[in-house]
């Protein structure tokens, strides 16, 4: 830990209320505590048991990290009791409307703890878009969590700003997206719906007032390394104008083995063991792990495309399932579970994820392109099938197979809002081809040891002197100077 030579800073954190956003700003409020600083999360009550263990751990090495509870304003806007997470906002468009306008309504409540606690700095997920001006009003600067990496933001912003999408005659039809770096090109199909959607609906009027608050905010964390995206890292500040630190791969900070268990929702202990043992009995890159992040469920029909693609495939492989009810197994295929003895492990609900992708016997990731496990991905070093579901998905996939030439797509084609993927979409059969070509293609060995390499170039982004860790050390000093 670092002498304090100076005035310890004190940092109040607001994650959106989501399991990609929260574990990521923890790990931000824990790389700040590792500075030396102090960092508060405000989470509501049906939250906090996600990362409480996560926090118990990280103060019983030290750091000075805390939990601040709010009450989400549920009753409020007409949500039932405990619907406090994107987990449930999903569901229906109704809910959904619901939950982002009880968003608002916590900023009350986050000015009480301003007025008691006095901190420093607040950083606040993106979509908290009155955080700026509450903190303006104590006379803090707010920093903006974003969630993805440069490159999608500025496809993002570039489709915002130019509308490229109107200008073609059909879904299927590609355009161009203006003004970047690279040639990316993209469908009306491939991009979330909102931006399709006629009329202002209350997602809509939340990413037009963040958008508006974003200039006005002190800057944003990005949970990136400069060597991952340099272009687009230059690209946002330059011709976007946006003051910002890149400071990950964040989840780099859980180093201990209890710290990677601890992130997030817990598998039982003695599943995760048996997970890891199991990996032990294997070949290095050898292993494909299968993971849809933390909010897709998938209909029967879909999960049988992925059982059948896998085992065609011929590789071996540890799938995530996240189902309703995980105890109808009638989405296997008959007598999948028996052949795949030995082959295959299924984990149904929450996987170690970190533990998993760090082990050297997985050689491959077929990932739904989530920002934190395409980073993650990168980090250990494994190549990725790709398979895009919704959000900013379609546009971490361009970056991982166009740009950065260390993955292979399944073919998915159209955005799906979140809730449970009822169409079988992708087939087997390109899930098998991209399994096969990633593991044992002609380009397999080329495509690996580039995510190698790159995994190399992100651990030491964060270690001293690294881009990561001078980019949080200046970050540090310019918050400490604030005001000053
Ligand atoms: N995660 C995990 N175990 C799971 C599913 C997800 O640890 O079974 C973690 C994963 O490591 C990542 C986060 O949850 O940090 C998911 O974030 P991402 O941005 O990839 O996708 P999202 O869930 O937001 O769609």
């Amino acid at each position: 830990m670092e002498i304090k030579t100076h005035q310890q800073l004190h940092i109040f954190f607001l994650p959106f209320m989501g399991q990609g956003h929260t574990l990521p700003l923890i790990d931000i409020a824990k790389l700040f505590a590792s500075r030396g600083e102090k960092s508060s999360i405000i989470t509501t009550p049906a939250n906090a048991p996600l990362f409480t263990k996560a926090i118990q751990t990280s103060r019983s090495s030290g750091l000075e990290i805390e939990i601040l509870l709010i009450k989400f304003p549920s009753s409020e806007v007409g949500l039932p009791e405990g619907i406090e997470s994107s987990n449930d906002w999903g569901k229906t468009a109704e809910i959904a409307e619901k939950f982002f306008k009880a968003l608002t309504l916590l900023k009350h409540q986050v000015e009480q703890l301003l007025h008691q606690y006095h901190p420093h700095c607040l950083v606040a997920s993106s979509l908290f878009h009155w955080s700026t001006d509450l903190a303006a009003k104590f006379g803090i600067p707010r920093l903006i969590f974003q969630g993805p990496g440069f490159f999608s933001l500025c496809a993002a912003m570039s489709v915002t700003l130019y509308q490229p999408h109107m200008k073609v005659a059909s879904d299927s039809e590609s355009f161009i997206v203006p003004n970047l770096p690279h040639e990316i090109k993209m469908t009306r199909n491939e991009l979330p719906s909102f931006l399709k959607q006629e009329g202002e609906t209350e997602l809509m009027k939340l990413l037009r007032e963040c958008r508006e608050t974003e200039k006005r905010s002190y800057g944003i964390i990005i949970n990136s390394f400069y060597e991952l995206e340099p272009d687009y890292a230059d690209h946002y500040r330059m011709a976007f104008g946006r003051r910002s630190w890149h400071i990950g791969p964040v989840s780099l900070c859980n180093t201990a083995e209890n710290d990677k268990l601890a992130r997030g929702r817990e598998g039982s202990v003695d599943e995760v063991h048996e997970c890891l043992q199991w990996l032990n009995s294997k070949k290095p890159s050898s292993v494909v792990y299968v993971c849809f992040g933390s909010l897709n469920t998938f209909s029967d029909s879909v999960l049988l495309e992925i059982a059948l693609g896998l085992e065609a495939s011929q590789q071996q492989f540890i799938w995530v399932v996240k189902k309703e009810n995980n105890n109808q197994e009638e989405w296997l295929p008959k007598g999948f579970e028996q052949r795949m003895d030995g082959k295959g492990l299924i984990i149904r609900g929450w996987a170690p994820q970190l533990l998993i992708l760090q082990h050297e016997a997985v050689g491959a990731f077929l990932t739904h392109c989530g920002w934190n496990s395409i980073l993650e991905g990168v980090t250990a070093g494994v190549p990725m099938i790709t398979w895009p579901l919704f959000a900013d998905q379609f546009y971490n996939e361009k970056l991982v197979t166009q740009i950065l030439g260390i993955g292979v797509s399944v073919g998915s084609q159209k955005s799906e809002d979140g809730g449970v993927k009822s169409e079988a979409r992708v087939k087997w059969e390109a899930i098998k081809k991209a399994v096969t070509e990633i593991m044992e293609g002609d380009k397999a060995e080329e495509i690996r040891s580039k995510a190698a390499a790159l995994g190399e170039i992100a651990r030491s982004a964060v270690e001293e002197g690294g881009s990561s860790y001078s980019d949080l050390t200046a970050l540090i000093g310019e918050l400490r100077s604030f005001g000053s």
